[in-house]
């Protein structure tokens, strides 16, 4: 079975969940190859396996070898396992969900969070999980669905996705953009939504050798107090630990960072020259509930 065969197989059994675009109506999968809405507004499939729902072209500075360094990142380096692991344990642990789980990962990138969440949950209990990822950045979407075909994976508009109201037990936002009013129209009554933020000594090694020191610092006091303000029964968990990057993870940190964009070619050479790094990972876990 070639990928679009299968993205349409899969996109079949859960259209319950989408929503055309543009006109909001329900969508159905004609030929294997299609969504289509009454109104004949029509999405292809595309070959490597996810649909493209977003209704304007968008160009991000998010692009291919951004996304492919981040999957090495968390792949091949293991950079985030730490963090992934705590994440899957609390979801599947401690959140009151039911057996058969439906999330949905905002802002999803190249998917291997989400992708690595759901094979956790799945392999600790009897559980069904549907992930859903969907982000602005095609390239991203593009890689989630060339390495996991089990979650569906879509282009779309954050702010105005293209999901029916209230279908999923969880949201994930993960190191990404928040969009509050989204966050209400997607989550079940009962349900969940996580967001990821860095905490302030995220990623300072590389922070403190690219800036002058008053804007080594970093706060997340804003991003906090405006979840909390949102969910006011917010749990909060905070997650440190380091992680011993090789010569080669250090290229694909500072490839994915965008902290590095701006960087002089000589602090960049300085990096890419060491032969491996101690990188501190400092996160907070936020966990709303809808
Ligand atoms: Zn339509």
């Amino acid at each position: 079975m070639n990928k679009r065969t299968r993205c349409a197989e899969r996109i079949h059994q859960k259209i319950y969940l989408l929503k055309c675009p543009i006109c909001g109506k329900s969508l159905r999968v004609v030929e294997q190859k299609s969504l289509i809405c009454a109104q004949k507004h029509t999405f292809d499939l595309a070959k490597q396996g996810y649909v493209n729902l977003s209704t304007k072209q968008v160009h991000t500075h998010y692009g291919k070898t951004l996304f492919e360094a981040r999957r090495k990142i968390i792949v091949d380096h293991g950079f985030f396992n730490p963090l992934i692991h705590i994440l899957s344990e609390q979801i599947g642990k401690q959140l009151n969900l039911p057996t058969d789980i439906s999330i949905l990962d905002l802002g999803c990138g190249e998917g291997s969070h989400l992708a690595k969440i759901c094979q956790m949950l799945i392999h600790d209990a009897s559980r069904s999980v549907t992930g859903c990822g969907i982000d602005i950045a095609k390239e991203g979407i593009q890689l989630a669905s060339k390495y996991y075909p089990e979650q569906i994976w879509l282009v779309g508009d954050l702010a105005q996705p293209p999901f029916k109201e209230r279908q999923f037990n969880l949201i994930l936002n993960i190191l990404s953009p928040s969009n509050y009013q989204t966050f209400d129209q997607m989550v079940k009554p009962g349900g969940y939504v996580i967001k990821v933020i860095p905490g302030s000594g995220y990623l300072k090694e590389l922070r403190s050798s690219i800036y002058e020191h008053d804007k080594a610092q970093y706060s997340n006091a804003d991003t906090r107090t405006l979840f909390t303000e949102h969910f006011p029964d917010t749990i909060t968990q905070n997650i440190h630990y380091v992680a011993h990057l090789n010569r080669e993870g250090i290229r694909d940190l500072i490839r994915m960072t965008p902290l590095a964009w701006n960087v002089s070619e000589e602090k960049r050479t300085q990096w890419l020259e060491k032969e491996s790094a101690d990188i501190t990972c400092e996160f907070e876990l936020l966990i709303g509930k809808g």
